[in-house]
Formats: C-alpha cells, sequence, structure tokens
C-alpha cells in the first residue's frame, strides 16, 4: 500500500493504473476507520483493481458549533486497518492541500440537502458535496463506495454526480452495525458505557419499525409512532422522519413507494444518525 498526500503524487500514480486500464474503486472517509469503512473496502476490492481510501477531516461540512477539532483521529492505526484490507492506496492529504489558501469556489446541493440533516446543519451538505466533487477529481475513480447509515450524503452524491455529468458509478453499501444493532460510527467513542447502552434505543426504534413494516403496516403515523416509542431514552431526539426514498420528502401515507425512516438523536453531547430502508416487496 502507498500512503500518498500530495494530489500530484496521487495522479502521477494513478496514472499508470489506468493506462494498465485497471479499474479504479474509491472510499472517502474521515478516518478512524472501523468495520463500516472496511465494508467499503471489501465491496471495492470485490469489483474493483485497484482500491483507494481518503482519510480527510474535511472542515467545511462542519458547523461552527460541531465537533471539528474534537474529530476522533488515529492515522497509524488507520493506516494498518487500510494495509491488512488490501487498500491499494491510502489518500490522506492535509487541508492546505485540498483548500489552498484562495479557495472560493463551492457545489451548492439542491432539494435534497434541504430536510432532514440538512435543516439542522446549515451548510453541511455544502460542505460534502464540495469535497466529494473535488476528491472525485483528485481521484477520477471508476466507482465509489458510500455508506447507506448516511442516506442523505448518498442521495445528494448521487444527484451532483448526474447534474454534473461526472462519468462515475455509485455504489451504496449496507449499514454495518455492531452485534447488538448499533450502526457503527466513528463518533461511537464519544459514548460513555451507560451512553452506549442508551444509543440502541436507535436501532431498536427503527427495526420495530421495520418489523411492523413487513408485517404489513402501511400507515406513516403509525411506523413513526413504533419507532417513537423505543427513542424516549435519547436525550433529544433532532429528527425522525419516515421519507420518500428518491425525494426525501416526507412519504405519502400509505405507503406505495420505497421509503426510509431516518433518525437523528443526541445521546449526551454525542450526536448519532441511523436509518432502515422500507422497502416494498416486489409484486
Ligand atoms: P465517515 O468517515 O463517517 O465520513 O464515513 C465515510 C464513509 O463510510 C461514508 O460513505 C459512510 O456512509 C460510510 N460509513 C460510515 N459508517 C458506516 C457503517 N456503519 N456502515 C457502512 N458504511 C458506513
Amino acid at each position: 500500500m502507498q500512503t500518498i498526500t500530495t494530489v500530484a503524487e496521487l495522479r502521477r500514480t494513478l496514472a499508470k493504473a489506468r493506462s494498465a486500464d485497471k479499474r479504479v474503486g474509491f472510499a472517502p472517509t474521515m478516518g478512524y476507520l472501523h468495520d463500516g469503512h472496511l465494508a467499503l473496502v471489501a465491496a471495492s476490492r470485490a469489483q474493483c483493481d485497484v482500491t483507494v481510501v481518503s482519510i480527510f477531516v474535511n472542515p467545511t461540512q462542519f458547523g461552527p458549533n460541531e465537533d471539528l477539532s474534537t474529530y476522533p483521529r488515529d492515522f497509524l492505526r488507520d493506516e494498518k486497518l487500510c494495509r491488512d484490507a488490501g487498500v491499494a492506496i491510502l489518500f490522506a492529504p492535509d487541508a492546505q492541500e485540498v483548500y489552498p489558501t484562495q479557495f472560493e469556489t463551492f457545489v451548492d446541493p439542491g432539494e435534497l440537502a434541504k430536510p432532514l440533516c440538512g435543516a439542522f446543519r446549515p451548510g453541511h451538505f455544502r460542505g460534502v458535496a464540495t469535497v466529494v466533487c473535488k476528491l472525485f477529481n483528485m481521484v477520477q475513480p471508476d466507482v465509489v463506495f458510500f455508506g447507506q447509515k448516511d442516506f442523505q450524503q448518498c442521495a445528494v452524491v448521487r444527484r451532483m454526480t448526474n447534474d454534473l455529468n461526472l462519468p462515475i458509478e455509485i455504489v451504496t453499501v449496507p449499514t454495518v452495525r455492531e452485534p447488538d444493532g448499533l450502526a457503527m460510527s466513528s463518533r461511537n467513542r464519544y459514548l460513555s458505557e451507560e451512553e452506549r447502552r442508551r444509543a440502541l434505543a436507535i436501532s431498536r426504534g427503527l427495526f420495530a419499525a421495520a418489523d411492523e413494516f413487513r408485517s404489513g403496516e402501511r400507515n406513516v403515523e403509525k411506523l413513526v409512532a413504533i419507532a417513537s416509542r423505543h427513542l424516549k431514552t435519547v436525550d433529544r431526539l433532532q429528527y425522525l422522519e419516515l421519507v420518500d426514498g428518491d425525494t426525501l420528502k416526507t412519504a405519502d401515507s400509505p405507503l406505495r413507494r420505497p421509503a426510509v425512516l431516518c433518525v437523528a438523536a443526541y445521546v449526551g453531547s454525542t450526536r448519532l444518525i441511523d436509518n432502515v430502508i422500507l422497502a416494498l416487496p416486489t409484486p
């Protein structure tokens, strides 16, 4: 595995792979890697010849009162995990490499960036779309792998890729969970033992609603109410919404199209997100 910190060296290295007609897979991350990230790597290795992982804690997607400065980091551990997972190139630029001093051009996503996390994290998806677009241009991958845990991020990135005619295939990888159901997240490390136990309410609520959906419940209010009962033990529920899988607008009741039940909640001072897809059985 090669660890690379500059765009110039990344380009030189990938040019060789491309001229050998290798299919390049890419998984962008903010590091502090866990099995969720490694599932993206595994999916890339299964479909591509060369797998690139980036680690970059992107300042433009954090709000002024968010956890940019305390975001967990352990580069040496991440590097070993990537090497052991069969990553070919680990791209770890610093902030100056990605955002030189004169930087002033952003990608401004539209309606998909407004609800859910977009409503509570102003500018977040503008920062995400901008850095993802830049990383796409730096790596020029054939396929990029994102996690379903960040469902709205996947939707925004897919739309950007279409709208800007980027010649890249986007693959969404299912959420990887701890054995008890908690969605893996770098931010889980902020949780105390007691908070970790209470955080389980999130996946339990989602699974309870998904069970009812599988049993035939199609009423949006009822499905949300089922999840909501479990979510009483979180410290602050930011949103719990059942949205249309394509538009991310509140789903019409009864459900007739694929929908996603999405949650953002604080446990202690840690903000966690999760979701389940409610896909209608094919007739
Ligand atoms: P992050 O480092 O949190 O920005 O995440 C980088 C990528 O890993 C994103 O595409 C995330 O959706 C994905 N990811 C994070 N957590 C998980 C998880 N538990 N399962 C699957 N993918 C994940």
